[in-house]
């Protein structure tokens, strides 16, 4: 008797209908089936009826209306659930907590942002998300080596991560912590790099203390000038191009936080994997983005939680302006075609609420389908998994969720996942 079926009795008896399995749940010794009303196939873009997923071990060997029940094959019946592939958030900040962004950083140590990053990681699980990027500790350094490796090893509850340790930025630039008394010598919260070689050199550094991807800030500060949006860029294109060759040359990626001309274009120029926030494009830049096939990670869940809890009105009509003109610059972008990935900027807002991305990427005018297939085919590719995560598919990572309701015709769904299986093990189960 398996781990699950045990857990069907904790439910039944507790008689709440949920259970979260404890945190060092273990992979069954035998295969199980996950049965529910639906299935979602990712690839065909449609609603399969029944659903069913054949697992072994941390793998998915078949998938579809029906599979194989070999020989003691545990059932798990979701009932009138659809069954979708574990989320996918590719820009998450696990070492940031909702309050004082730039404070925080400077009070709290680097211990005490690891324990919580541990807790955001956890949370995150039990919203759906079974694969994250992480986009820089912001001060914290290579801590989120130590968090990666606790979640692989099963020490700790969390999705797959790509991490990066600290951000890469120039002098003065978007993360130098510009604002504090420089007698102090507040410390930047990136790793400083002002030229090719420096880029180098901090990308080595980096990767020798266990990043799997590069994050580079690449504009800022930006402003609103007569309703145009501004932002100065960091890095020229050659610039760029040389810490992707460099993480290239290490197997990984570069991803940026871009938000404005030029330094989107030169992002795109440069081969980048995604440009984060995209809040402005050109015509020129959303042009390469389509034929290299580079992601936006328009970010709206941020955007609109700072337009909702300003410190002040002018604050909050200053931010609602920018929401308005990135919504505006959004619709272009769809209509161009820019390929689109799913990357909710939590942590400045609270871990485990940032599937509601989902439902401000339909609102503002992709259809549920194109945002689901953007989140799953786009955002594995980011993370270099898309052999391995984003599909209910054989040899695929047996990382499911299912939700009540169909996801097609009400994303809002997937902000309320009820099971939530990783690598083969049950995380967060119903009966
Ligand atoms: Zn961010």
């Amino acid at each position: 008797m398996g781990k699950c079926r045990w857990m069907v009795v904790v439910a039944m008896a507790c008689g709440t209908g949920l259970v979260a399995a404890q945190d060092n749940a273990t992979r069954a010794n035998h295969p199980m089936v996950l049965y529910a009303a639906r299935l979602f196939d990712v690839e065909a873009g449609k609603i399969v009826t029944p659903g069913e997923v054949l697992v072994e071990g941390e793998r998915i060997v078949a998938a579809g209306a029906e599979v194989e029940h070999p020989a003691g094959a545990e059932v798990i019946d979701l009932g009138d659930m659809t069954l979708m592939p574990g989320l996918i958030d590719v820009h998450v900040h696990l070492f940031l907590h909702p309050g004082a962004e730039d404070l925080q950083t400077v009070e709290e140590s680097v211990p005490q942002r690891t324990i919580l990053a541990t807790l955001a990681a956890k949370a995150d699980l039990m919203a759906g998300f079974t694969a994250e990027r992480d986009m820089g500790t912001e001060g914290a350094g290579s801590a989120d080596t130590a968090v990666m490796r606790a979640i692989d090893d099963g020490l700790v509850p969390g999705p797959r991560l790509r991490i990066s340790g600290n951000a890469v930025d120039i002098l003065g630039g978007h993360e130098d912590a510009n604002h504090f008394n420089p007698a102090q010598h507040v410390l930047s919260n990136a790793d400083r790099a002002n030229n090719a070689e420096e880029i180098v050199a901090v990308i080595r550094e980096q990767h020798k203390e266990g990043s799997t991807f590069v994050k580079m800030y690449e504009t800022g500060p930006d402003s609103m000038v007569n309703g145009e949006f501004h932002t100065p860029y960091q890095y020229t294109e050659a610039e760029l191009k040389a810490g992707v060759e460099e993480a290239a040359r290490l197997g990984m990626n570069v991803g940026v936080h871009a938000q404005g001309e030029p330094g989107t274009l030169y992002a795109a120029e440069a081969g980048v994997a995604s440009i984060d926030h995209a809040t402005q494009l050109s015509d020129e830049t959303m042009r390469l983005m389509k034929e290299k096939q580079i992601p936006a990670v328009p970010t709206f869940t941020i955007f609109e939680y700072f337009a909702e809890h300003a410190g002040s009105p002018e604050a909050a009509a200053r931010e609602k302006v920018m929401l308005e003109y990135k919504v505006r610059e959004f619709k272009r972008q769809v209509a161009a075609g820019v390929p689109m990935a799913v990357g909710s900027d939590v942590g400045p807002f609270p871990h485990g609420t940032q599937a509601k991305e989902f439902e401000l990427m339909v609102r503002y005018g992709m259809t549920p389908l194109a945002v689901l297939q953007a989140d799953y085919l786009n955002g594995a590719r980011i993370l270099r998994w898309q052999d391995s995560v984003g599909k209910l598919k054989a040899g695929y990572f047996a990382d499911v969720v299912a939700v009540e309701g169909n996801p097609l015709k009400d994303i809002t769904v997937v902000e309320r996942v009820g099971f939530v299986m990783k690598g083969g093990v049950v995380v967060k189960g119903r009966q």
